[in-house]
């Protein structure tokens, strides 16, 4: 007997029943990923401490019924800190660094009796693309292991489509959390800027970071977020702006809802048949009576090259603070306090990790200031206005989540720029600061997924989940001629 259908609702639904109990349910999580450590999505697991917890849940639930989130069996991403838990950021310098407290989402999901089965595998301090850059290897996609599980919360979208847990924490600078849920098939929302507190996230791009769910369906995303959303004490950049029901909103009207289709996003970048497939969503929509209008986005073409000036600065300065002293690894062969910066970076950072601090130090420089990081800068502005300009004649923005589906393993570790390409569609959303949501909407030929990007108003989750959960409630994704 399948013991769990992999999504929160249906498993709630079980223990609201006393059908089923945590302790059962942790223990076939254990089992699958026994089963499936080939993947390689977990860095560190946390049997015992599961195990525990499921004890504990059950006996409150005896006590007084369920939680918000009680028994949702959670992976996490590694840069996310779990108190007296291993937080490596898939990076050799911080291999054995323990965290001594508990991120606030960590803390909001045990308050709801969450349960924590593992810290899963990324991209090296989340620079990536295809989570081939973590010191712990290479994850695997499980719709074929040949091919990357996209990045950089690769291991916590594999987790979550190979059903080693109902659903995982990512965090997302440029798309880390939608474009590997949509080379995975599943659900992964980066919420608006501020949403969410990033007390306790490891810090690679300030201005940029967000911390979101990946899940097997839009209900359960909805029910994370509204658990993890709102105002922290202990995140200034946090907002106090009050947090709705979002799965309530699911059931919402969505009559006169105006969906904006930007020309720049269809263009020749997009394979052939990620086109076809939204295409067909589009008319879709229309035959659903939504109004469908065309937009421009017309700084789109700038974006990546202004995202990588702007990650790369925040990333050089806040990985200032990996010096051997402070945090993880030190180098032994020294002779001077220098030499023991030097070389504890030189050996315990990754090429992709170096890469980026050494043009985030030079765009950054006295001589270089002006001409890259300042531009850049005032390019984020045009961006965003292109956004707000976009938001007074539609509600939301559709799009495609990546430009290509799952590529294969090794293809593009030796070209960083085509790397760069696979974000196009979804660093302007972190440029903006606006919500966007990626949803599974079909496969290709190659049975790869094909994920669909839908973009929102500031802190206007609502809008995105409620079509999504439109779309996947009544897009058949099977029917279109091939
Ligand atoms: N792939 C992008 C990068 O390499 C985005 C990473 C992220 O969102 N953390 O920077």
């Amino acid at each position: 007997m399948k013991l769990i259908e992999n999504s929160y609702g249906s498993v709630r639904n079980l223990l609201a029943e006393r059908r089923i109990n945590c302790v059962k349910i942790v223990d076939h999580y254990l089992r699958e990923i026994n089963k499936q450590n080939t993947l390689n999505s977990f860095i560190t697991l946390l049997n015992d401490r599961a195990l525990k917890r499921a004890e504990l849940i059950d006996h409150q639930i005896r006590e007084r019924g369920l939680k918000k989130l009680s028994g949702l069996v959670i992976a996490i991403k590694d840069n996310i800190c779990v108190k007296d838990v291993r937080t490596t950021c898939a990076s050799r310098i911080l291999s054995n660094f323990i965290s001594p407290y508990d991120a606030t989402v960590i803390h909001k999901l045990e308050s709801e009796d969450a349960i924590i089965i593992a810290k899963t595998n990324m991209d090296e301090f989340a620079m990536g693309s295809s989570n081939e850059t973590s010191h712990f290897g290479t994850v695997k996609n499980p719709h074929d292991t040949t091919r990357v599980p996209g990045g950089s919360s690769g291991g916590s979208a594999v987790s979550v489509a190979a059903n080693l847990s109902m659903a995982a924490l990512g965090s997302d600078t440029g798309g880390s959390i939608r474009q590997p849920a949509s080379f995975c098939g599943i659900v992964g929302l980066k919420p608006t800027y501020g949403r969410v507190s990033r007390f306790g996230l490891v810090a690679f791009a300030s201005s940029l970071d967000q911390i979101g769910p990946l899940t097997t369906n839009v209900e359960d995303c909805a029910r994370i977020l509204e658990v993890i959303a709102g105002q922290d004490t202990n995140d200034s950049t946090c907002s106090d702006s009050p947090v709705p029901s979002y799965v309530e909103a699911l059931q919402d009207n969505m009559q006169g809802l105006t969906i904006g289709l930007p020309i720049e996003y269809f263009s020749e970048h997009l394979e052939t048949e990620i086109k076809t497939r939204i295409d067909h969503v589009i008319d879709f929509l229309k035959a659903s009576g939504f109004s469908v209008v065309p937009i421009s986005l017309p700084h789109t073409e700038y974006a990546i090259a202004d995202y990588y000036i702007i990650a790369t600065a925040e990333a050089s300065s806040n990985l200032e603070r990996y010096d051997g002293a402070r945090y993880g690894y030190r180098s032994e062969s020294v002779q001077s306090l220098d030499e023991m910066y030097v070389n504890s970076r030189r050996q315990a950072f990754g090429d992709e990790v170096k890469r980026r601090i050494m043009l985030g130090t030079y765009v950054l420089s006295s001589g270089y200031y002006d001409a890259y990081y300042r531009k850049a800068q005032k390019v984020r502005a045009l961006i965003k206005s292109d956004f707000q300009n976009a938001f007074d004649r539609c509600d939301c923005i559709l799009t495609p989540t990546s430009p290509t589906t799952a590529f294969k393993i090794g293809d593009k570790m030796s070209d960083p720029l085509d790397m760069y390409l696979s974000d196009i569609y979804t660093v302007p959303a972190n440029l903006a600061g606006i919500p966007a949501i990626s949803i599974p909407v079909g496969k290709d030929m190659n049975d790869l997924p094909i994920g669909l990007q839908i973009m929102g108003r500031s802190f206007d989750e609502s809008t995105l989940l409620k079509l999504a959960f439109f779309i996947e409630r009544n897009y058949s994704t099977r029917d279109i001629a091939r």
